[in-house]
């Protein structure tokens, strides 16, 4: 389906800060544009958002005004926010601020997701603050949303809210895009274990969560696999009620913006009046934020080596060095800014002359002209963040370089260097290698400086930061119809009522249920899945409504099957219908079945099993098991393929089938499944109505094995030959339940009525 079969849709974008900042000045509300890549690079794509052939037309900007606001102020701010910035602005007080925005977002997830572990805080009340805050903004947004709308949310102060979004509007289609690293999993892992999962969680109630590179996407994917236990295929995730789509969107620039600044006349006359009291030299550049993942003093000691080994050089280069103040007031921050401010003086004392100052040291912020300029006039620019999520400020001096002169230099850490292989490239923490690249750069020949600069502008120009607000939001919409292909046999309320109302009309029923999985919640110790009382109640009384069969068909061994529902009016069909017991009878063999290849096979899952912690086998009469439930994730799926396709080629020429289940693989005489077991039930009455419910590969089998018209139905939302998905065995639970009561109803009419008067 292309864009245009969407019905127009407003998007609601969400971040902790709105696209202006607002101050209370003699008693009247003040605006200020407010600074920072994302905002300006989001605010160019909503700008020119009407004018595009997009299913998207309008948008509300939710977030934080810059200020905490007197009540007095509220109304008129937000009217004034809807008025000229399609705004809407979410009040915190001070407090709330103080212990959501510098402490939880900017002493634990900012350094911790930077990989800055000895610099994070973590402090409860910091995090309940965090949550509180998220709640706020939930509420903030649902005061705007109407039911059509898709929202983005945005960046690392805003993680829980997809879920809390989506707790609120199960219907809403919610994108979530984090604009710093997502840090590996040994790192992340550092995070308290309840902090840990509901931040996992709070991201997935987005349906698509995007990230700026490869390596967060991997990230993100390992820590819910490792953390949450679910795995993926192809960056989806299947949660137990929805698919979520994780992918990687490397954010662009407002390309234009920058290249057609570059060559205005007033640039060009900035960047004239910059350069001329300057001489003749060569200028590296380098523009950041004051923050200590910007790796600035690194910088600036790769440059002091510099002018030490190389002579040559002193008089004849300038490092114009602009730090933008952030986060003031912040004891990290303050402490960087005195010992950059000593480090500049350093250099500057030792090398300068009456003509000649080294480090132009630029503490301010920079209106957006003369921040070109400096792009403009500068030969090298030096980006060495220690950890960046992206940087946009390399990209910005790339589009800036008009004439296609100038050299980037840029740190493998930054997240941009994954679509600038032309720059020069430098591990930020070895400052002889930077000071080598400067050299590097300052000696480059014009010609190989343009091909490289012309090579990454194309690229810059392409995916520029339109294309990725596009990309995301058209995926965006896109998981509706991944969502809608993934609920297609998702059992519907009309279904259930055709399944009740088949159960009533008919007297002859069998009722075959898979117990782990389908009856209860997977957990990681089988012994631990014991039925409760109430199940038990459930099963029979189901069992004992005339005209029922109950069948159990499990993979467990007959001991367990016998112990657990031994006592029960069913029929129990073990080791995957190895053995049956029909109700009231013995155990039986319906198949005969040798066990003499066991040791062979054993030998070869004990291998396994030494080289996998937490692995361990299992021994049935006619079957092995290799389980890994417990055993590290990405381990145990390696070591599971590999131990298949030992087992399949291995047992190539016997009678022997290996088959997966959930973590388990096991290995089992051929010509026995479920399949058979239930065909060989089924066969024991003309039965006119049934229903089979399994959750694994193992089940498909029983399906298969159905008529048609079976009620089979496979519990999590994976593909499968039944007619029917639900979602959790909870869900089966319900069902079962309906069914219990209806049989209630068909066995004393006169008493349920009397009871429902
Ligand atoms: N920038 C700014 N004011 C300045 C200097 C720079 O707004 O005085 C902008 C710059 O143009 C860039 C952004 O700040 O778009 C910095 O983004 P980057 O991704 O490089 O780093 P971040 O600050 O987001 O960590």
């Amino acid at each position: 389906m292309t864009e245009n079969h969407h019905a127009p849709k407003r998007l609601i974008v969400v971040s902790n800060r709105l696209p202006f900042n607002v101050k209370i000045e003699d008693g009247t509300l003040q605006y200020a544009g407010s600074a920072g890549g994302v905002a300006t690079g989001l605010a160019s794509y909503l700008a020119g958002l009407h004018q595009r052939a997009n299913a998207l037309r309008e948008y509300v900007w939710v977030g934080w005004p810059g200020a905490t606001i007197d009540a007095a102020f509220e109304e008129q701010l937000k009217r004034e926010a809807r008025e000229q910035y399609n705004s809407h602005p979410v009040f915190l007080t001070d407090e709330e601020m103080d212990q959501f925005y510098f402490g939880f977002c900017n002493s634990t997830i900012w350094p911790l997701f930077h990989y800055f572990p000895s610099y994070t805080a973590y402090q409860e009340k910091q995090w309940q603050q965090y949550r509180h805050v998220n709640e706020v903004f939930c509420k903030g947004v649902l005061e705007v949303l109407r039911p059509d709308d898709l929202v983005w949310v945005h960046d690392y102060h805003l993680m829980l809210l997809p879920r809390l979004l989506k707790q609120a509007m199960p219907s809403l289609q919610v994108g979530f895009f984090l604009h710093i690293p997502f840090p590996s999993f040994e790192i992340f892992r550092l995070l308290p274990g309840s902090w840990r999962r509901d931040i996992l969680d709070g991201l997935l109630g987005a349906d698509l969560i995007g990230f700026h590179t490869f390596d967060y996407t991997q990230h993100f994917l390992q820590c819910v696999l490792r953390i949450l236990g679910l795995e993926h295929n192809m960056g989806q995730i299947l949660t137990p009620d929805r698919v979520v789509k994780v992918e990687t969107f490397p954010m662009g620039i407002d390309y234009e913006k920058f290249s057609t600044a570059a060559n205005s006349p007033e640039v060009k006359q900035e960047a004239q009046k910059l350069r001329q009291p300057l001489g003749d030299v060569k200028i590296i550049l380098s523009v950041d934020r004051l923050d200590y993942t910007k790796g600035i003093l690194n910088r600036l000691a790769a440059f002091e080596i510099l002018l030490d080994t190389h002579a040559e050089y002193r008089g004849k280069v300038v490092l114009v060095m602009n730090v933008v103040p952030s986060r003031i007031g912040v004891y990290e921050y303050d402490k960087m800014k005195r010992q950059i401010e000593e480090l500049v003086g350093k250099i500057n004392g030792r090398f300068s002359s009456i003509e000649w100052t080294p480090v132009i040291y630029l503490y301010r912020n920079t209106p957006f002209e003369t921040l070109v300029a400096h792009y403009a006039i500068s030969d090298v620019a030096l980006v060495t963040p220690l950890r960046d999520g992206m940087n946009l400020v390399a990209k910005e001096y790339v589009a800036s370089r008009t004439e296609g002169t100038g050299v980037l230099i840029l740190s493998e850490m930054a997240g941009a260097v994954k679509e600038l292989g032309e720059a020069i490239t430098i591990n930020p923490n070895n400052r002889e290698e930077i000071s080598d690249a400067m050299k590097q750069a300052l000696e480059i020949p014009l010609d190989e400086q343009k091909s490289r600069i012309r090579t990454m502008q194309l690229r810059l120009r392409r995916y520029n930061v339109n294309r990725w607000a596009q990309d995301f939001t058209h995926e965006l919409m896109q998981t509706e119809q991944v969502q809608n292909k993934f609920c297609a046999k998702l059992m519907n309320f009309a279904a259930k009522e055709e399944l009740i109302d088949a159960y009533r009309s008919r007297s002859r029923r069998i009722l075959l249920l898979d117990y782990d999985g389908t009856l209860t919640p997977l957990v990681s110790h089988p012994a631990a899945a014991r039925p409760t009382q109430e199940l038990l109640q459930l099963i029979t009384s189901l069992a004992t409504v005339p005209g029922n069969s109950v069948v159990l068909i499990s993979g467990r061994d007959k001991e367990t099957l016998q112990a657990w529902f031994g006592a029960l009016p069913v029929s129990l069909a073990a080791e995957h219908g190895t053995w049956i017991r029909e109700s009231g009878e013995e155990w039986k063999m319906p198949k005969q079945l040798t066990s003499d290849w066991k040791a062979q096979i054993r030998a070869i899952l004990e291998i396994y099993a030494d080289r996998l912690p937490g692995a361990m086998i299992e021994e049935k009469d006619f079957s092995l098991a290799w389980h890994y439930r417990t055993a590290d994730p990405e381990q145990g799926l390696m070591l599971a393929r590999e131990l298949t396709d030992h087992l399949v080629t291995f047992t190539a020429n016997i009678d022997l089938q290996v088959m997966r289940g959930h973590k388990v693989i096991e290995v089992r005489g051929a010509g026995v499944n479920k399949g058979t077991a239930a065909q060989y039930l089924l066969a024991k009455d003309q039965f006119d109505f049934i229903l089979s419910l399994g959750d694994d590969w193992t089940d498909e089998d029983m399906f298969g094995a159905m008529p048609e018209w079976a009620y089979t139905i496979r519990v999590g939302m994976a593909g499968t030959h039944a007619r029917f998905n639900l979602r959790t065995p909870r869900d089966v639970l319900r069902l079962l339940e309906t069914i219990a009561k209806v049989s209630a109803e068909i066995e004393s009419p006169e008493k349920t009525l009397s009871e429902t008067r």
